[in-house]
Formats: C-alpha cells, sequence, structure tokens
C-alpha cells in the first residue's frame, strides 16, 4: 500500500508513523511523501527512517537545511507551498491529512483530487470547505475516512444501512482544563494552563482550542459535514473521563458509543486498515479501573465557542471559514500574549456579526473569507491591546 503522510512533524503525523511501523513497516507500506514545516531534523529523520521517496518543507527559507540533511540518502528534498501542494497529490492509495489549521486545506485538496483515500485530522478542510472539499472527494471517487478521535468513533458505530433510523449524533467533550474553572477565573489564564489537556496530548493550538471549547465548536461543524441529516440532532455533552470518544442515538432509543483509551493511534489504525480492524499496541480499558463514567451538559455563558459554531453550522456559507479564520488570528493573538482567555470567543462573535454568511462558492472566496476574517480580527484584538 502506497501512503503519504502531510503534516509527519507534528503529533498526529508522529502516532502515524508508530502505527505504520506496528502495521508491518516498510514490508507493508511504500510511504511516498513525508511534509513539514519547521522542525527539519525531525523531518529528515522521519524521512530516512520510513523509507520516504520526498521530503518536503512548506517553508522555502528551509530548503538547503533539508538538502544538506538528506544529502546522501537518496531521498528527495523540496520546499514552498507549490511542492507542497505537487507532493500531496502524488498517486498513492492513502493520505494522513494532518496539517494544523487553514494551511492544510489546499494540499488536503489536491490529495482529495488524486482519488485517494483521505485519512483526515485537519480539521479546517471540512470547516472551512465542507462542501466543496466533500465535493472533490466524490468527484474523484475517493473516500474520506474521519480521523479526529469523535468523527472516528462516530464513523465505527454508525450502521450504513440503518441511515434513517439515526436521531442523534452525540459529540463527547472533555471539557477541558478550565471546566470547573469560573469564568472570571478564565479570563486570567495563562497559555501553559490552556494548553495543558487533562486527557490528551496533542499539538499546542489544538490544546487550547480544547480549554475554550472552540475545538468541540469546530467538532461540531466537522460532524455536521459528515454526519448531518436533516432531522438528526446533533449535540454535545461533557464527559471528563473521554472514555467515550463519541455516540449515535437510533430511533429504537438504542445508543452505539465507541470507547478507548485517549490515544489517536486506535483512530488512525482503523483509518489505515479500514474496513477491518487491526491488531495495535496501545492501552487497553480497564473498567474496575476506571469505575465510574460521568457526563454534564456545557456551558455556553463560559465556552461560547458551542453557541457561536451553532450560529454557523445554522447559517451555513463561509460562516465556518469565518469562524475559524478569527478563532486562528486570535488564538495566535492569546499565544503571544497580546490578548486574553475569554476574549478570543469574543473578537470571533464580532467578527461573525460583521461578515455575515456570504456563500462558499469557490476556494478562493473561502481563502478571502478567511483573510477578511483575521484582518477584522486584528482590528478588535489591536482595540482590546490599546
Ligand atoms: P501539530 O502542531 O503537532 O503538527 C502540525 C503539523 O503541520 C506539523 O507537521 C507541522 O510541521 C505542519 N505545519 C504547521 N504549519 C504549517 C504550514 N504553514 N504549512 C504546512 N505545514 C504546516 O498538530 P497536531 O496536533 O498533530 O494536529 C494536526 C491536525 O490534526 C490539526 O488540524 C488538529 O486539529 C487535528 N487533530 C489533532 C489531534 C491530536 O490528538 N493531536 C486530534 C484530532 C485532530
Ligand atoms: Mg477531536
Amino acid at each position: 500500500m502506497r501512503i503519504s503522510i502531510l503534516g509527519v512533524t507534528g503529533s498526529i503525523g508522529g502516532s502515524t508513523l508508530d502505527v505504520v511501523e506496528q502495521l508491518g513497516g516498510r514490508e507493508r507500506f511504500d510511504v511516498e511523501a513525508v511534509t513539514g514545516h519547521g522542525n527539519i531534523a525531525r523531518l529528515a529523520a522521519q524521512a530516512v527512517s520510513s523509507g520516504a521517496k520526498i521530503a518536503v518543507t512548506s517553508n522555502p527559507d528551509c530548503y538547503a537545511e533539508l538538502k544538506s540533511a538528506l544529502a546522501g540518502t537518496g531521498i528527495e528534498a523540496a520546499a514552498g507551498r507549490e511542492a507542497l501542494c505537487d507532493a500531496a497529490e502524488r498517486p498513492v492509495d492513502w493520505v494522513m491529512a494532518a496539517i494544523v489549521g487553514i494551511a492544510g486545506l489546499e494540499p488536503t485538496l489536491r490529495a482529495a483530487r488524486s482519488g485517494a483515500t483521505i485519512a483526515l485530522a485537519n480539521k479546517e478542510c471540512l470547516v472551512s470547505a465542507g462542501s466543496l472539499f466533500q465535493a472533490a472527494i466524490a468527484q474523484a471517487g475517493g473516500t474520506l475516512l474521519p480521523v479526529d478521535s469523535e468523527h472516528n468513533a462516530i464513523f465505527q458505530v454508525l450502521e450504513r444501512d440503518q441511515d434513517h433510523a439515526v436521531e442523534r449524533i452525540i459529540l463527547t467533550a472533555s471539557g477541558g482544563p478550565f471546566r470547573t474553572w469560573t469564568r472570571e477565573r478564565m479570563a486570567g489564564a495563562s497559555v501553559a494552563e490552556a494548553a495543558g489537556h487533562p486527557r490528551w496530548s496533542m499539538g499546542q493550538k489544538i490544546s487550547i482550542d480544547s480549554a475554550s471549547l472552540f475545538n468541540k465548536g469546530l467538532e461540531m461543524i466537522e460532524a455536521e459535514h459528515l454526519f448531518g441529516a436533516p432531522g438528526r440532532a446533533l449535540e454535545v455533552v461533557v464527559h471528563p473521563q473521554s472514555v467515550i470518544h463519541s455516540m449515535v442515538g437510533y430511533s429504537d432509543g438504542s445508543v452505539l458509543a465507541q470507547l478507548g483509551s485517549p490515544d489517536m493511534r486506535t483512530a488512525i489504525g482503523y483509518a489505515l486498515s479500514f474496513p477491518r480492524r487491526p491488531n495495535l499496541d496501545v492501552e487497553r480499558l480497564d473498567f474496575a479501573k476506571l469505575s465510574r463514567l460521568d457526563f454534564e451538559a456545557p456551558d455556553e455563558t463560559r465556552f461560547p465557542a458551542l453557541r457561536l459554531a451553532g450560529q454557523a453550522i445554522a447559517a451555513g456559507g463561509l460562516s465556518g471559514a469565518i469562524l475559524n479564520g478569527a478563532k486562528e488570528a486570535a488564538l495566535e493573538a492569546f499565544i503571544a500574549g497580546r490578548c486574553g482567555f475569554l476574549d478570543m470567543a469574543s473578537v470571533v462573535e464580532r467578527v461573525m456579526e460583521e461578515m455575515g454568511a456570504p456563500p462558499a462558492t469557490s476556494l478562493d472566496a473561502v481563502f478571502a473569507a478567511d483573510i477578511e476574517a483575521r484582518g477584522r480580527a486584528a482590528i478588535h484584538l489591536a482595540r482590546l491591546a490599546a
């Protein structure tokens, strides 16, 4: 099986290489392209260990460093956005799409157009350009396998011949590190506090998005694109143990859930072996040790991200791209110490109000909305800092 891994140097990318190794390594998998951005030493080491044909950094300034790190290995080196997109569309059977943020949209779309099976970890493809992205997959006759743990869980328990009987899609949320914090305390939260996820070990941005529940908001939009249907409810329930990764409710009152340790390798392995379940060395659940599973309703006052995502789903069009663009700008400002934790949601809300929900007619329209949302967010953020 020929595969490529976009975003190999990240948290999901590294777990993907581990799963590839567990499932047979070079005996079963031919790695075509691996890509990264800044961490060139890691990218080169991963390219060598996986036997990739080409390693690409999206950062053009890093070409010389990558080239010299790969000298004598026979692995091709390339750099820049175009090289990244070209590598993404090299013909393979399976592509892991694990670039973080809107930067992942174009390369993943190019991979989708090649007809490869797309294992989708990157959320922004669906959040910002859901209809365009799914149309590209359908047109190329490819398959989309969700890797985000909640969507992978739903995909696992969604009975494909019982479509008519699906009543509810229930996303679980850990509630993040601020689940029990007051609004006042959240207002003064530091980057380190926000990045400390209680259950999952992930990249910095998604960890902070988990603290604000913007991650869950993006996942609601993602879920609507993947599993939404008229009359079908989309719900979020806080479940601090993160053992149930999500659920599907049926018209006979049954609820099917997928459970497991908080380890992305289960979702990655499922996507890599689909439709057969692989043998994976991940921690098994010990129910006696777990002893209990808790649930609570999410609090939209302390976590407005959920309400904003609901609004974006109802409005449709480019509102997902607008929410995400404004959120990324606000998140970068928070990480840089230019705004408070709760300011992120208020900035996103203002930008969404200002821009409304124009139709998502093309990829250019998505990028334009993303840039405008970031620009408007920057204005609000500058006012906050003044
Ligand atoms: P990460 O920050 O650890 O890694 C991101 C990868 O993207 C790295 O390889 C990095 O080099 C690359 N990258 C960064 N900026 C880039 C740019 N401008 N152009 C091209 N490549 C760039 O992130 P992660 O935690 O591995 O998450 C990857 C994606 O998967 C995200 O969209 C995230 O929301 C999603 N996801 C992650 C998890 C998780 O457990 N980590 C779970 C579910 C979904
Ligand atoms: Mg998730």
